[in-house]
């Protein structure tokens, strides 16, 4: 079998074989490499004539994701995310060129979502990984002092600067830079002329041109339950991100508090949801899945309808009298991204 790749929340398990197609002076061979960036393995696939050029391809596409790491890490104190937090309430900030632009997208989500996805949770974040750390629910004034420092409102992108009306805010690119790495590093692969790769950045994975002969690249979404059966999807200049609290959460009291929050109540979400969308890109589909697992399945599901080329399938655990029961929605287009377009 080529090419099928394993997504689980936010676990990916790639296997396959090496394709050796026929003709031209050297076949073609697909090439795997790894690294960890941005808290996760990355992992890229591509098909090239020569080691040589996968190598030089794959190294240039890493570098940029080391490149976006240095910009959009909440963990590293010397990132550019991380020294805005110094930054004063109304004065403009200059900012690079690749924080400017991914300010700018996670704004118009923002808007487009009615709040439901903000990078400027960062202060929110913070309390809820001190409440894992503690298990303990964060207080309220300080979930309060935290709202108050957070929201997208209060940040104004002009050219290549920020300005923020508030003091002690912070930014979280947690929801959608490792979309948008995946997208970058795809970008680098087909400047270096090989576009028939996938990259994975830790379950967000952007593939590009298909392998010869084959419709599109097997992914296999795997579910919450081990017996139902997996979903898979065939896709090509496309991508999927998943969102979930199936490995990162937090329970106190019997209640399990996922480390995604609700900008607006400031709240762990506690909706038993696994959310995955494909999207034309991985910057897409990682910011609308992060921001359908706080709209809830409804208001998700219409969201995604009305965004073109957009597609989610959504994955709910509800407790009942005989236990868990796992329910799935999907959008209008979700089931012709797999059976409609097979090709083994
Ligand atoms: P993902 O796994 O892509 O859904 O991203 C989750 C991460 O995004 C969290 O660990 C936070 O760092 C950040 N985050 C949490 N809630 C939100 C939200 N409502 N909007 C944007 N980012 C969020
Ligand atoms: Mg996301």
């Amino acid at each position: 079998m080529l090419g099928t790749v394993l997504i689980s929340g936010l676990l990916l398990v790639s296997s396959q074989t090496q394709q050796q197609a026929t003709g031209g002076a050297q076949s073609v061979q697909r090439f795997r490499f790894a690294e960890v960036h941005m808290g996760v393995p990355f992992r890229i696939s591509v098909y090239a004539r020569q080691e040589q050029a996968a190598n030089k391809a794959a190294r240039a596409a890493f570098e940029r994701i080391a490149e976006l790491d240095r910009v959009f890490s909440d963990y590293d104190s010397k990132s550019e995310i991380s020294l805005l937090r110094a930054a004063k309430a109304g004065q403009p900030v200059p900012i690079s060129a690749d924080l400017a632009h991914l300010l700018r997208q996670s704004v118009s989500y923002s808007r487009a979502t009615d709040g439901a996805f903000d990078v400027t949770v960062g202060p929110l974040v913070r309390l809820w990984r001190r409440a894992r750390r503690r298990q303990e629910l964060p207080e309220p004034e300080l979930l309060a002092a935290a709202l108050a420092r957070s929201g997208f409102d209060k940040l104004q992108v002009q050219d290549r600067h920020v300005t923020f009306s508030a003091a002690g805010m912070r930014l979280d690119f947690g929801a959608i830079a490792k979309g948008y790495a995946c997208d970058e590093a795809i970008r680098v692969l087909k400047e270096h002329k090989l576009p028939v790769a996938l990259v994975d950045g830790g379950g967000d994975i952007a593939v590009g041109d298909p392998p010869a002969g084959k419709a599109g690249w097997r992914i296999e979404i795997e579910p919450a339950q081990a017996e139902a059966p997996a979903t898979t999807l065939l896709l090509r200049n496309q991508a999927v991100a998943t969102s979930g609290d199936r490995y990162r959460f937090v329970e106190i009291d019997g209640k399990r508090y996922s480390h995604i929050v609700n900008p607006k109540t400031g709240m762990g979400l506690t909706s038993r949801m696994t959310v995955t969308v494909v999207a034309r890109d991985a910057m897409t589909a990682d910011a609308c899945a992060s921001a359908v697992s706080v709209m809830g399945r409804q208001a998700g599901i219409r969201f995604v309808n009305s965004r073109e080329g957009v597609e989610v399938l959504i994955t709910e655990l509800t407790e009942t009298a005989d236990g868990p029961v796992e329910k799935t929605a999907a959008s209008c287009g979700f089931r012709d991204l797999g059976a409609g377009r097979q090709a083994r």
